[in-house]
């Protein structure tokens, strides 16, 4: 399908979070017909999650349609299932992509969009490890509705606590909020939750300050292991003297709907579980990646210099979906936006990105202290966006 009778190329984006919506921010819809498929029809600002999953910051202030962020793209809210770079139409027009839309559940309607180059930024799900419970149980941090429902589930709990006939075993159990992973999103997710909890729930509930616990389970020997040491220390002792309980080599090895169960036999009653244990692939990214060589170790689709995915004609990855060969980057925000915008600006100077196209070291890269280096090329009036 064909969505617009234009003759100009189509720009597939799929995603709507910080790389796609960077991309679309910049990209010239003179130049491209830009179709955006995602499930999400707005953009979230994640470093705000965990405020807003303890009510500190107004959920609408964390998010931007799409619609408005360029009213010139096409969206189409959908799950990109599949992705066939060598579809019917051959290498470089007539591309199919196929659809599932969301909304139509019991049977699912699809579709399939023409495409002449794609770009997948499509992010990462988060891993559960298949410790059976956690789907069923836990809350993640990933969306605004996770943010909503978890703060819903914490004023629960505290009026659970407050009823005459609770017990104090039970008020206790309600009380004690556990977040499994020790990574960046658990431990500043475990810090503003205890923060809240003393600071602004002690006013309205005095009574019952002294049952909450906050306990941050890490399955390894330190938290924040991708940090150097002096960080951990003073990001340990930050967590604990705000009344985190910071438990080390501790493997969760199931999930009941009030234990968490450890490896060892211990099992701890809780109220409230968020699972922030780490990220895995989404499907769609494994299927691209069904050819060995463009998947890397970390189950990333491994991209050059330009964000062309190794291996495959006129598809583009960016964000935490990817991987850049020999120049490993981390999966931040300020990666993706920076990514997504390089990209549009690429795109924008009728670069061929396609197989076989430019082969030359990209004309600028981003070098430490932020500051931009610019090759002696034609591109020197392109600049990196910094979100
Ligand atoms: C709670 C939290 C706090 C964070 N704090 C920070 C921070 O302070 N600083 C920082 O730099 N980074 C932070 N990050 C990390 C940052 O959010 C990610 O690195 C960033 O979102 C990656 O951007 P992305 O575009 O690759 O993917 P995402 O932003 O995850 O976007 C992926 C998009 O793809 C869509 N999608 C999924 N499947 C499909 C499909 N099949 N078809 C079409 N669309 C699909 C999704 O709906 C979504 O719109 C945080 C993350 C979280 C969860």
């Amino acid at each position: 399908m064909r969505l617009r009778s234009s003759t100009k190329p189509v720009v597939l984006v799929l995603g709507s979070g910080w790389g796609a919506h960077s991309l679309i921010k910049v990209i010239d819809t003179d130049m491209y017909d830009v179709v955006v498929v995602s499930p999400r029809n707005h953009f979230v600002f994640t470093p705000m999650l965990p405020s807003t999953a303890v009510g500190t910051v107004e959920f609408r202030s964390l998010l931007e349609p799409i619609r408005t962020s360029n009213p010139c793209v096409t969206y189409l809210e959908a799950q990109c299932e599949t992705l066939d770079p060598e579809g019917e139409g051959g290498g470089g027009e007539g591309l199919l992509v196929q659809s599932t839309h969301l909304l139509q559940l019991s049977k699912p309607w699809q579709m399939q969009i023409q495409y002449d180059k794609a770009v997948v930024a499509v992010g990462e799900q988060p891993a559960t490890f298949g410790v059976p419970g956690v789907k069923e149980h836990c809350f993640f941090m990933k969306e605004v509705t996770d943010a909503v429902a978890l703060r819903k589930k914490i004023a629960e709990k505290f009026e659970l606590a407050c009823l005459p006939g609770t017990s104090e075993q039970q008020r206790r159990a309600a009380l004690n909020f556990v977040v499994v992973g020790g990574g960046p999103t658990g431990v500043e997710f475990a810090g503003t939750l205890s923060d809240f909890l003393r600071e602004d729930l002690r006013k309205k509930y005095p009574a019952l300050m002294p049952y909450v616990r906050v306990t941050l389970l890490q399955s390894v020997s330190s938290i924040l292991t991708q940090f150097d040491e002096r960080l951990q220390r003073n990001a340990l002792s930050n967590l604990t003297s705000s009344g985190v309980e910071v438990r080390t080599n501790v493997r969760v090895v199931g999930v009941n709907k009030d234990k968490v169960l450890l490896k060892g036999g211990e099992e701890l009653d809780y109220g409230v579980c968020v699972w922030s244990a780490g990220n895995a692939p989404r499907p769609l990214v494994t299927q691209i990646a069904s050819e060995a060589s463009r998947l890397s170790p970390g189950s990333k689709l491994c991209v050059d210099s330009f964000l062309r995915v190794v291996g495959a004609s006129d598809l583009l990855a960016l964000g935490d979906c990817s991987l850049v060969l020999g120049n490993r980057l981390p999966a931040t925000a300020q990666v993706a936006g920076q990514q997504g915008a390089y990209l549009a600006h690429l795109l924008n100077s009728g670069y061929n990105l396609g197989v076989g196209g430019y082969t030359q070291p990209p004309p600028f890269q981003v070098v430490p202290r932020c500051t931009l280096q610019v090759r002696r090329t034609k591109a020197q009036r392109m600049c990196l966006y910094v979100p």
